[in-house]
């Protein structure tokens, strides 16, 4: 995702209206890397800025997706996911507190064999465990 300075200009040669709230999602998303839901980023939003509606923050998550600044993912979870990283990389999905985080994986060798003329443009992998925090949390095996 390329900065909020940049998401301004971005949006702006595009004719799309460039709001303070707009503004306010860009800056929440920003640096963001634990994959949240327009629900999260609405309620960090709205914490400083009670005028802003669900409605803002999923129409510009969506357009931010269109614009391909940003990724939605649906990893097993009710609700999507958007991910300010948009190189190719995959995801540890923890089974106990749901934490998403990134990780770089060759998965190239998911590409050989019969793909029967399949164009394979991307691959997503999700691996499932648990993560450090809930590892160190759980009781000793004893
Ligand atoms: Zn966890
Ligand atoms: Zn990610």
């Amino acid at each position: 995702m390329q900065s909020p300075t940049e998401l301004v200009a971005l949006f702006r040669r595009k004719g799309l209206k460039v709001t303070p709230q707009r503004v306010a999602i860009f800056e929440a998303l920003q640096g963001d890397t634990g994959h949240p839901t327009a629900v999260t980023i609405y309620d960090r939003v709205a914490a400083g800025m009670p005028s802003i509606s669900l409605r803002t923050v999923y129409q510009t998550l969506n357009d931010l997706a269109a614009m391909g600044e940003i990724q939605c993912h649906t990893i097993g979870t009710a609700a999507i996911r958007f991910d300010a990283n948009v190189d190719d990389h995959q995801h540890l999905v923890c089974d106990g507190c749901g934490a998403i985080a990134d990780t770089y994986l060759d998965v190239s060798c998911l590409r050989q064999g019969e793909l029967a003329g399949f164009d394979v443009a991307r691959t997503t992998v999700v691996l499932h465990g648990t993560c450090r925090r809930c590892a160190e949390a759980a009781p000793d095996p004893q």
